[in-house]
């Protein structure tokens, strides 16, 4: 299909590609990672999120520039083993990430979603962010650490198994003045914040730092309550 690449502009011919990274799906029918454990597998009827959504919205160079990013955060968290994490129960502290790729990563699933014409993505309207992100994007400069920074947090059963299945439609939810874009796939929540004034969250320091040092939060998985009030959760405990 003919059409204007969405991250480069140029007419081109457009490739059907997913929104949500597809080793996310792929990670839902295998256990290859050992990073995290074995997956717990959900029933059928919490798989909120329809899979495998396409869409021509790519050339074919913008497809491999975001497809290197993929490779990358793909392998930190799934494929290859490393000494760069320390984690407890309460939280993962990865080391030494490459901050340009992992950050530009993050940017383009909520940059595809904003752009995405699918039903699902309806609650991810960024305004006048989603032009600056393209750009961001498309000329690989991830900005500060703060801005559009993402808090990862991992959704746990029996302590340990991250939850891979697990996928939500995502929200917007604006919480004390920030204004959030919530996603649930691959077994995090990805709250991302779309906001000028960032820089003055006091949490700010779990986003992915510029130094590459990634600390994602770990919550249990008890039932979908703490998903829906996750803004509510994660106030009492002090972290928005
Ligand atoms: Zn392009």
């Amino acid at each position: 299909m003919k059409g204007q690449c969405k991250l480069c502009l140029k007419d081109k011919t457009l490739i059907n590609s997913h929104i949500i990274s597809e080793f996310f799906y792929k990670s839902m029918y295998d256990s290859k990672h050992r990073f995290f454990e074995i997956s717990t597998k959900l029933n059928e009827k919490n798989k909120f999120m329809q899979k495998g959504l396409r869409e021509y919205l790519l050339c074919n160079d913008c497809e491999q520039q975001i497809g290197r990013y993929e490779k990358y955060v793909n392998d930190v968290f799934f494929n290859k083993t490393t000494n760069n994490v320390i984690q407890d129960d309460k939280i993962i502290v990865i080391k030494k990430v490459d901050y340009v790729l992992m950050k530009l990563f993050q940017l383009s699933i909520l940059w595809r979603a904003s752009i995405s014409s699918k039903e699902i993505f309806r609650y991810i309207e960024l305004g006048p962010h989603q032009e600056i992100i393209r750009k961001m994007i498309y000329n690989e400069k991830p900005g500060k650490y703060y801005e559009y920074g993402c808090l990862q947090i991992a959704v746990i059963i029996d302590d340990s198994k991250l939850i891979e299945g697990l996928m939500l439609n995502p929200e917007y939810l604006r919480i004390e003045g920030y204004r959030l874009y919530r996603f649930v796939f691959g077994g995090f929540i990805w709250a991302y914040f779309v906001s000028s004034h960032n820089y003055q969250y006091k949490w700010k320091k779990f986003f992915l730092l510029e130094n590459g040092t990634l600390t994602i939060h770990k919550e249990k998985f008890d039932d979908l309550a703490f998903l829906t009030n996750f803004g509510i959760d994660m106030k009492k405990q002090g972290k928005l």
